[in-house]
């Protein structure tokens, strides 16, 4: 469904990531792993469109989005969750998930659509009317990954979303992903959190100064003693 190939980004002289490539299949939770500054971001965001590639390929569905922007790559049906949330501050909740829709015409697929949200995430009904930015922070994930959904995308990437949280709200937040990804959305997550991470991915790739340096399945990286001694704590 999504190939990265080859890809390589740079920031100026700062080669960020180097030739790494991997694949996601249509309904598959993939996870990338890997330090502070492995280039686990920057991958995201050149998936996403925020970012262009120095060199390589992404494709989508067998065309190829390198070169498309962000908005574009929303409609095409990639839908990013951005690290530290990025909800929008001074506008409620409902305004929020309303703005995930934008480049939606339908309006009762919409509404259709808010409601499934409600279901996923009560605690957002109960906030429906509040400024998101009084949200505690797994509320602003919970808000955060709803946006992404009001797009209907037919793939949803995950920054970081256990970032900052308390640990009631990790768990909860893996738990939601993994109960999306049985309805049927296919995954790229990005994560510290190894171990969360590997235990609900079907497969995930090790990154380490910008390169894949690992692959395989979730249940075999985290099995795996060089990637427990440098990801799992041993
Ligand atoms: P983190 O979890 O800390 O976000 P990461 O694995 O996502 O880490 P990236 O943020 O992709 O890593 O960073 C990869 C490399 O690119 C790092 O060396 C980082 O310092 C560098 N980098 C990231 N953003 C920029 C930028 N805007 N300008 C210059 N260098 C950058």
């Amino acid at each position: 469904m999504l190939k990265v190939d080859h890809l390589s980004v740079n920031y100026g002289a700062i080669k960020a990531v180097r030739d790494v490539s991997f694949d996601l299949k249509k309904g598959e939770i993939v996870t990338l792993i890997g330090a502070n500054g492995a280039g686990k971001s920057t991958i995201l965001k050149t998936v996403s469109g925020l970012l262009h590639p120095a060199s390589g390929d992404i494709l989508f569905e067998g065309r190829s989005i390198a070169k498309m922007s962000a908005p574009k790559i929303v409609a095409e049906g990639i839908s990013q969750v951005p690290e530290g949330r990025r909800i929008f501050a001074g506008m409620t909740v409902k305004e929020n998930l309303q703005l995930g829709a934008y480049l939606r015409k339908d309006k009762d697929g919409i509404e259709k659509d808010m409601e499934a949200m409600f279901k996923r995430f009560p605690i957002l009904k109960e906030r429906l009317k509040q400024d998101a930015a009084t949200l505690s922070g797994g509320e602003q994930q919970m808000l955060a990954m709803a946006r992404a959904l009001m797009a209907r995308p037919k793939v949803l990437l995950l920054d970081e979303p256990s970032m900052g949280l308390a640990p009631i709200y990790i768990q909860e937040i893996f738990d939601i992903v993994k109960s999306i990804n049985k309805e049927g959305m296919t995954v790229l997550l990005i994560e510290q959190n190894a171990r969360q991470a590997l235990s609900i991915a079907d497969r995930g790739y090790v990154l380490a100064s910008g390169e894949v340096k690992m692959s395989g399945t979730g249940h075999d990286l985290l099995n795996d003693p060089a990637v427990q001694k440098a990801y799992l704590g041993g």
